[in-house]
């Protein structure tokens, strides 16, 4: 398989080392590619630069029309789409199928936006002027994929910003490029999309800090973790070339004392396990009222002991974590804070009969004895641990919230108005969800903190691929 896609075709890596991508499941190497080279980054991204001035002059219809048939392309391969993605991620094949039907859902909502990009027309300073402000793309998107949602994110990328007249370069992750990879041959034979609009290069960091220090780029979107996005902002800042962030998170729940208890244990342990614990929105951290802590804490170890682990092509509850360097650093995390004075209520280290020998499996684990200042409750944890610790007061809890670097998701439960609706005042975070889980695209899906810079879905998610220009009308 080729590593490139430049100019409406598959193209060849001009030397770049091979990049083995693995199966999370068996630990064994799927397949082996090309990685790109700078050189490939520098052809993909001047054939943006060539097809962007056509493309922006397009009628915005014709432009949602073709992200409209992506939609319907998805849809029409969800099955094999969603084969290749529990393959090389190691997702659950329903998560997997969630996450490629949800691909399309995000296409489609994109499209929408074609004939509703709207401007300002305002009154002039002089007589007889007006002032119009006009949204106009910003020319050449690159975007960076993680690996653990690699289909969505790039649809996410690349569906507004086509819409809104860009022309993109995607990377998908290094751990992860094949279903991005299948998606664009599909694309390439069905969608009749212009050559150089959608470009694709498959490749590591080098390949993703070439996408941002390239003189060709305009604008950077990006998702990964935060030590990343610093990298990018730095190797950005030279070039003032603008970048938005969509970076970890260290999610709090909060269950009040006036919770429905088994609403809030369900909607914990899937966020915390969802996608085997790796998804930037995961509960990471559980803060319960003492009032109801006896209630909860043996509801939510049962809740997590009964998870089925397995491969995840038979659909249990969680499969294996991405890979052998993911596993690692959870297990990692457990360990520390174990030594720092958490006791283990179920799962730990040890996987005493995994599913595989050679797959990266970590149980689900719940610790207590856990205090606000364990890193444990500071760092990101990749990983399905929670970590639970007894409050005195809905103060309390909201302190230690937002006690944190990161600022991207948060949960509340409660059956009262006054404390969700001082909750929501209170934390301070992109997004709160109330007594549930779960986005949606006409939302807006924003970190705060160090969790991120922009945001992505919904209306602004639409308008951050866009940029302001003002023209001044003088009739006199
Ligand atoms: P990562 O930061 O390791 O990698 C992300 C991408 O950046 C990859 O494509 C990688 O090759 C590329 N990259 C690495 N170094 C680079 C550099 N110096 N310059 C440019 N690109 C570079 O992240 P990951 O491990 O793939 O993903 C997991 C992280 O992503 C977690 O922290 C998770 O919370 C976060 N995430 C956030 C969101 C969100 O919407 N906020 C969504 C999904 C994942």
């Amino acid at each position: 398989m080729s590593p490139l896609y430049i100019h409406g075709e598959w193209a060849e890596s001009s030397g770049g080392e091979k990049i083995a991508v693995h199966d999370p499941t068996t630990g064994k190497e799927i397949r082996s590619i090309p990685s790109a080279t700078e050189r490939d980054v520098e052809r993909a991204t001047r054939a943006a630069r060539r097809a962007q001035n056509d493309w922006q002059r397009r009628p915005a219809k014709e432009r949602g029309d073709l992200i409209r048939e992506i939609a319907d392309l998805i849809e029409e391969n969800v099955d094999s789409l969603a084969e290749t993605l529990v393959e090389e991620q190691g997702k659950t094949r329903s998560v997997a199928a969630y996450e490629i039907r949800a691909s399309a859902d995000i296409a489609r909502y994109m499209a929408e936006w074609d004939r509703r990009i709207e401007g300002d027309v305002v009154p002039g300073s002089a007589p007889r002027q007006s002032i119009s402000l006009l949204r106009r793309p910003y020319g050449v998107v690159s975007g960076i994929i993680p690996w653990n949602f690699p289909i969505s994110v790039f649809v996410r990328k690349f569906s507004p910003a086509l819409v809104t007249g860009n022309t993109t370069v995607l990377k998908p992750s290094e751990l992860t490029p094949l279903t991005t990879l299948e998606l664009t041959d599909l694309i390439h034979q069905e969608i009749d999309l212009p050559p150089g609009v959608l470009n694709v290069v498959a490749g590591g960091g080098n390949v993703g800090a070439k996408l941002v220090s390239d003189d060709e780029v305009d604008y950077v979107t990006m998702t990964g973790n935060v030590e990343t996005g610093k990298a990018i902002m730095r190797n950005a800042a030279d070039d003032l070339t603008r970048v938005s962030l969509e970076l970890g998170g260290k999610a709090p729940a909060i269950v009040c004392s006036d919770a429905d208890i088994e609403s809030a244990v369900s909607h914990i342990v899937s966020s915390r396990t969802v996608n085997a614990g790796q998804a930037c929105t995961c509960v990471e951290r559980v803060y319960v009222h003492e009032d109801v802590h006896e209630e909860f804490q043996p509801l939510f170890v049962d809740a997590m002991e009964s998870l089925e682990i397995g491969d995840p092509r038979d659909d249990p509850d969680m499969g294996p974590q991405v890979s052998a360097a993911e596993q690692d650093k959870t297990q990692r995390a457990i360990k520390q804070a174990i030594e720092q004075g958490a006791t283990v209520l179920t799962g730990g280290i040890e996987v005493s009969d995994p599913p595989t020998d050679e797959g990266h499996w970590v149980l689900p684990t719940v610790l207590a004895n856990v205090d606000q200042e364990m890193d444990v409750v500071k760092e990101e944890v990749f990983g399905p641990v929670a970590p639970l610790i007894e409050v005195d007061s809905l103060d309390q809890a909201i302190e230690y919230a937002n006690d944190s670097r990161y600022g991207l998701s948060s949960y509340v439960f409660t059956e009262s108005y006054r404390n969700a609706m001082q909750i929501t005042e209170d934390l301070d975070f992109g997004e709160t969800f109330i007594n549930g889980s779960g986005g949606a695209q006409q939302g807006h899906h924003i970190g705060w903190n160090e969790s991120g810079l922009g945001g992505e879905d919904g209306k602004h998610g639409a308008l951050k691929y866009t940029q302001i220009k003002s023209v001044y009308h003088n009739f006199q």
